[in-house]
């Protein structure tokens, strides 16, 4: 493609409202432009990227032998009715406001409704079913350009099977395309698992990447792999064992004295020794909470250990129910429900504070002083802490998600009465799996990973062309010639080009090429021609060498086929 003659519309300033380097430079390089908050169109080169890693996952899901369809994004109302999930989705739904219909969000009960239709015997599966389609998310908070976006596009497919044994075939072999699909995108991923929640399914895996503009936070061992939401990540941390004697209880006269780390330098203690106190309401009862000095708790850990959910207790219930304010609260004399961390399990000799305003109470021994306490691990895990599985160090970052994979069972199958006949004539619900990929963020999370100061670095992969081709001075008629017979030929020959033809000077193209980021760039110019040279540069490395023009096509052929 000539640059003269294609909207590629570059910015060399970083665009006023863009944060994340994916979203700055697919701004910068003219892939994208925001038609409102959320909304993106994708322009020219931005559109072969897309085109690419469809492809890419066309040829897995097919490899896997996934069928692919089309569904109406346009739906009526009374199909998701059957599953409850007009109100599970809230706000996010977005509704057509003259007729009953909404814009699907993603099509699990869409395609229950023709599989109902059609999967009618054991013989008819397994099916795995998929689509590359728009999905429309009225997200409360569309950031970070089109990572999170109101319409983007998802990849999904949907597995039918008689059995939970052939959903874990149908799950396996999602999560073996999966894996190529984001290797072959050149990504660098990790799986997190996770037990399924609300969904009501027995089993599923995200497929992340590490990237500051995620939402997600996950705890990461580099090397066994153990990947986990910190939600729900453990670590192994230390602490001090009881010690073989117990003090009395004695209380302390403690100042302004706040914090754990107020009352460690007051005190002259370790933070170890310190029950830090927390109070939670749940179903109007508060419940203390204890850590062990500056750990933090972990709320969807301590709901699972309370059994219902949570909340903080506010500043002015706190005097109410334990007599003092936040950092005077402590075990001795609360007569509500407490649960205390692992970490201070059976400990003795512990301070906390004294539930009046200013003191703070020392020897307490948890076993023999606080009666009615429950353990369970409530901790936020930290970097640098133990990995729960290897002798290694976790690390805890920011991370996106790309694709999710999900055991769903027969929650939907039951619910839209999506039956078959086994081989006994009995009638079943079909056993489902579904299976997303952003397509979009595969897209953003590559230019995320692959970038430098001067713009984006294409693998071969993803590259909207495989050669920047740029002619130095355009005016001159050899350079312009010679330059226009290497773009005809190539072009001819098959390579992806993409040529500078433009009247501009030699160092805006050279910033044009190196932001585009096109893994090959061929620079023709008048001095080098001279010698029937031109010369190449590799985007990513910066090595430059000059090549022979009858030598070019082969050599091309060479480079590209050693680039990953
Ligand atoms: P998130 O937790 O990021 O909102 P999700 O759990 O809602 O994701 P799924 O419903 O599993 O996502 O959708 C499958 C895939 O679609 C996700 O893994 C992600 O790559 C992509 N995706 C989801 N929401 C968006 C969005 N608003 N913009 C772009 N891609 C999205
Ligand atoms: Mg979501």
């Amino acid at each position: 493609m000539r640059l003269s003659k294609t909207f590629v519309p570059t910015l060399k300033e970083i665009p006023n409202d863009a944060v994340v380097p994916s979203h700055i430079l697919m701004l910068r390089t003219g892939m994208v432009r925001m038609l409102s908050a959320g909304i993106y169109s994708f322009l020219p080169l931005g559109y072969r990227v897309i085109k690419k890693v469809c492809e890419i996952v066309r040829q897995e899901m097919d490899a896997i032998g996934g069928q692919e369809f089309h569904l109406p994004a346009l739906n009526p109302k009374e199909i998701w009715e059957e599953t409850g999930r007009v109100e599970a989705f809230g706000d996010i739904l977005f509704h057509v406001k003259n007729r009953d219909y909404v814009l699907a969000p993603t099509h699990e009960e869409i395609m229950t409704f023709h599989a109902r239709n059609v999967v009618k015997s054991y013989k008819d599966m397994p099916q795995i079913w998929y689509q590359i389609q728009t999905k429309f998310r009225n997200e409360p908070r569309p950031r970070s350009g089109v990572i999170r976006g109101r319409q983007f596009l998802m990849k999904d497919s949907y597995s039918f099977d008689v059995s939970w044994e052939d959903l874990d075939k149908s799950y396996m072999l999602h999560d073996e395309a999966y894996r190529r699909i984001f290797t072959r995108c050149g990504l660098k991923f990790f799986v997190v698992g996770a037990s399924s929640g609300a969904m009501g399914g027995t089993g599923s895996e995200e497929f992340m990447v590490k990237s500051e503009a995620g939402e997600d936070t996950v705890a990461y061992c580099e090397s066994c792999g153990y990947a986990a939401n910190v939600e729900v990540a453990t670590s192994k941390v230390s602490s001090p064992e009881r010690e073989t004697e117990s003090k009395q209880v004695y209380e302390i006269h403690t100042p302004n004295v706040k914090s754990i780390d107020e009352l460690c330098e007051f005190l002259k203690i370790d933070e170890s020794v310190c029950a830090k106190s927390r109070i939670y309401i749940s179903n109007n009862q508060p419940i203390l909470v204890l850590m062990q000095g500056n750990d933090e708790v972990n709320e969807t850990k301590l709901e699972k250990a309370v059994g219902s959910t949570i909340r903080p207790a506010h500043p002015d219930e706190l005097k109410e129910i334990t007599g003092a304010d936040a950092g005077s609260i402590g075990p001795i004399g609360f007569n509500g429900r407490i649960i205390s961390d692992l970490r201070l399990k059976d400990r003795n000799n512990l301070f906390s504070g004294a539930n009046k305003n200013d003191y703070h109470i020392g020897g307490i021994d948890f076993q023999r002083d606080v009666k009615n306490i429950d353990y369970a691990d409530l901790r936020v895990v930290q970097s640098g802490e133990g990995c729960p599985k290897c002798d290694s160090k976790l690390e805890v970052f920011p991370a996106i998600e790309l694709g999710h994979i999900f055991k769903l069972g027969t929650k939907y199958s039951e619910s839209m009465k999506a039956y078959f006949l086994d081989e006994n004539g009995k009638e079943n619900p079909i056993i489902m799996g579904s299976y997303g990929i952003g397509i979009e963020r595969v897209v953003a999370c590559y230019i995320e990973q692959n970038h430098d100061t001067k713009g984006i670095v294409w693998n071969k992969a993803l590259a909207p062309f495989h050669i920047h081709l740029i002619s130095i001075n355009p005016k001159n008629e050899k350079v312009k010639n010679v330059s226009d017979e290497i773009y005809d030929s190539l072009t001819k020959s098959g390579f992806e080009v993409l040529y500078d033809d433009r009247d501009a000077s030699p160092g805006f193209k050279f910033n044009d090429a190196d932001l585009l980021g096109m893994p090959i760039q061929v620079i023709v110019g008048e001095k080098k021609l001279k010698d029937n040279l031109v010369e190449c540069k590799i985007r990513k490395s910066d090595e430059r060498f000059d090549v022979e023009l009858n030598n070019l096509h082969s050599k091309l052929k060479e480079l590209l086929d050693s680039l990953e």
